[in-house]
């Protein structure tokens, strides 16, 4: 998810080739009941929307949206517009006026205006009702220049055209619905997650700890306070990008350590630092011997940069939750305890004595 681009287009650019290709087929169906008919202009109408689609195609390649969107509603216009002024009202190519409003509309959110719709769309929008209206009216007092007969083929094309508007302002629904729920993952995870880890952030963890402390059903907590031993001195050695490599190593294995099936948090909190929330289920001495089967891994862990083995340790706070503890002070107190391991030489795992007196479990 680093580094990737929060954008609709992604998502969208794919769903819209599908669209082009659906044109396409219609057109070649088209030229193919025009050609059989002798309406020769309309088969080659048909003809030069094709080659339109075939230029949309290329803008879509070339990531060209706005070329790309100018093509479809000129290849669209002229076949509606042609189509109406040959064959008149019967067969539905005025439904098209529709699948425009709703295109446009749906334009404007593909090229990344959302949060409002521009006065374009909206003067677009009248123009398309606008021109519903002229056309039923011209309609009504001109007799259409070609006629076909075949009444099959009359209410064949209407369904076509009235399945094709729906079929285009359906899909666009869902391409919208889709995207939107996809870009919403996306910003939540970018809201809740640290870009270099992928673990929780400090927002996020203090969230679930609020959580966690405010829910009825009292909890065996524990909380850690995990920081890497000098790690300034990695970055000066190895330089800053083996310095990253570190911190998604560590966070790897924080992440994949055992804990013994209970429920674990883990975050960056900050720098080179690190918090778990343990919502444990066995002894408060099981759950000492996992951290520290933790800070054993860490220190027995193979880091490479550039062929050079970086051996890391870390210190851990451990501070156990008792009923009453306000957040902070139960941070307060992980923190204090890791200060202590530091003190005390480091790559060690720090509690308080009476916590585990306190109470077996
Ligand atoms: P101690 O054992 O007392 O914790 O010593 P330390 O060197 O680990 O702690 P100190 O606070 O002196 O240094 C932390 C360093 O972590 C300084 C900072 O440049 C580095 N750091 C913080 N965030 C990042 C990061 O995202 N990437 C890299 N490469 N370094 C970072
Ligand atoms: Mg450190
Ligand atoms: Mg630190």
């Amino acid at each position: 998810m680093k580094n990737k681009e929060i954008s609709a287009k992604k998502y969208v650019s794919q769903k819209v080739y599908i669209v082009n290709s659906i044109l396409i087929l219609c057109h070649i169906v088209f030229s193919c009941i025009f050609s059989y008919f002798n309406i020769d202009i309309l088969f080659y109408v048909n003809l030069v929307n094709i080659s339109l689609c075939l230029l949309a195609f290329i803008c879509l390649k070339q990531h060209k949206i706005k070329q790309y969107a100018l093509i479809a509603f000129i290849e669209l216009y002229i076949f509606m517009l042609a189509s109406l002024f040959f064959l008149g009202w019967e067969m539905g190519f005025q439904y098209y006026c529709i699948s425009f409003i709703v295109t446009i509309f749906f334009c404007d959110f593909y090229l990344n205006k959302m949060e409002r719709v521009s006065k374009n769309s909206i003067a677009m929008g009248i123009f398309n009702m606008m021109l519903y209206v002229g056309f039923r009216l011209w309609t009504y007092h001109h007799a259409p220049i070609y006629v076909i007969e075949n009444t099959v083929i009359v209410r064949g094309i209407f369904l076509i055209n009235t399945i094709l508007t729906f079929f285009f302002v359906s899909l666009y629904m869902v391409i919208y619905t889709t995207t939107v729920c996809k870009l919403e993952k996306e910003l939540r995870y970018v809201a809740e997650n640290d870009s270099l880890t992928g673990l929780f952030n400090r927002r996020k963890m203090m969230e679930i700890l609020e959580e966690i402390i405010n829910s009825e059903n009292n909890k065996n907590l524990v909380v850690a306070m995990i920081d890497i031993d000098y790690f300034k001195k990695v970055n000066d050695s190895y330089g800053h990008d083996a310095g990253d490599k570190v911190l998604i190593k560590i966070a790897e294995v924080l992440k994949n350590h055992n804990f013994e099936n209970s429920k674990v948090s883990v975050c960056r909190w900050g720098g080179e630092e690190f918090l778990i929330l343990n919502e444990y289920d066995c002894s408060k001495d099981d759950i000492i011997q996992v951290f520290e089967n933790l800070r054993k891994t860490v220190e027995n862990c193979n880091i490479e940069y550039d062929n050079k083995k970086i051996k890391i340790t870390i210190t851990a706070g451990i501070s156990f939750y008792q009923k009453e503890t306000s957040l902070n002070l139960i941070l307060k107190k992980a923190d204090l305890l890791l200060y202590k391991g530091k003190e005390l030489g480091r790559n060690q795992v720090i509690y308080e004595k009476s916590d585990l007196d306190s109470c077996s479990k």
